[in-house]
């Protein structure tokens, strides 16, 4: 997908999924709604979910686990249902944002227009939230990103036929629906709730972790970013939200770091690894968490809150080492 389409493809999954909510809202409001609504959403967004919280992200772009390659092209087709653009141009970004992130060159940073104020600080929201999507000069080359990536043939194959799979995404659900419901009209309403409301409530989920994730919340970390934990998005993002914990540390296949910070992903990666079919599950154990704890690094400083880094035990030189630990 080139950027010309890459851009035409942002702007409709932008406003069709958005119709499509509204169009649930008015059926809603006069009670229309079943049992097959229910199922084929509740399906799509686990089976969407996981493909870019455990495939996309903890998979692909930060290899914090190895699986075999049926289920590389699982998590590269059940990423791309999740209409969030191809695996490589998704990782490219995700894994440039790690590198800078916060910093000039970072694609979704809700800091990068550094004016003071409230309305600077919307508008940062709204750039690290969608807008940035939009941004036509925005490329992140895949191969200098993610070149592991571009030589895999699975991995170019799904990126290339990204268009379909969403469209896949969105035609399954209506079979998911047909099969509860046997009426037409549950294959159509199967779309609509598991395919447009499906991809609009997924796609803000992850999108509320790059702006809401980097301006509100705790900091259990400080790491050299804005990066924060938000247990109230730990469901709808299969964990994703324990975004300072990931920021501190990158290839975590765990990002719900304690037994009380929910983390979707990380018990299906547990499970997977029980049952052999993914391995060298990278784990972080709590004496290097605590020492990363004990480190301070520099933050931008927040916008809407303050900044709440974890006070620093020690800062000097040789605890630094390590800190950025992207990929
Ligand atoms: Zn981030
Ligand atoms: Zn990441």
């Amino acid at each position: 997908m080139d950027g010309r389409r890459h851009h035409v493809f942002i702007l409709l999954i932008s406003i069709v999924p958005l119709l499509g909510v509204f169009a649930a809202m008015i059926l809603l409001w006069n009670r229309y709604f079943h049992l097959s609504d229910l199922v084929a959403f509740v399906a799509m967004y686990i089976v969407a979910g996981l493909g870019v919280s455990t495939g996309y992200h903890r998979l692909f772009a930060h290899r914090a686990f190895k699986t075999s390659r049926p289920l590389r092209i699982f998590f590269a087709v059940a990423g791309s249902i999740g209409a969030q653009g191809p695996a490589l141009i998704w990782t490219a970004h995700h894994r440039r944002h790690h590198r800078v992130a916060d910093k000039a060159g970072d694609p979704h940073s809700p800091y990068l227009d550094l004016e003071p104020g409230t309305k600077a600080g919307l508008k940062g929201l709204w750039h690290a939230h969608l807008g940035w999507l939009f941004d036509k000069e925005l490329t992140s080359d895949p191969v200098r990103y993610c070149p592991d990536l571009a030589r895999d043939k699975d991995i170019r194959w799904a990126s290339n036929n990204f268009a379909w799979l969403v469209l896949l995404g969105i035609v399954l659900p209506g079979f998911i629906g047909l099969a509860v419901g046997h009426t037409p009209a549950s294959f159509l309403t199967g779309m609509l709730w598991g395919g447009l409301v499906r991809i609009f409530v997924g796609n803000h989920a992850t999108y509320a972790v790059n702006s809401i994730g980097h301006v509100f919340g705790s900091r259990r970390f400080s790491t050299p970013d804005e990066s924060r934990n938000n247990g109230w998005l730990a469901v709808l993002s299969f964990g994703e939200s324990w975004h300072n914990n990931h920021h501190a540390f990158p290839r975590s296949a765990r990002h719900g770091l304690r037994w009380y910070e929910l983390d979707i992903s990380a018990i299906v990666i547990k499970v997977l690894e029980q049952l052999h079919l993914v391995h060298d599950v990278i784990r972080i154990d709590r004496a290097r968490q605590s020492q990363r704890q004990a480190v301070w690094a520099p933050t931008g400083g927040g916008r809407f809150a303050r900044s709440t880094p974890a006070k620093p035990l020690a800062e000097s030189a040789t605890n630094t080492v390590g800190i950025v630990d992207v990929e």
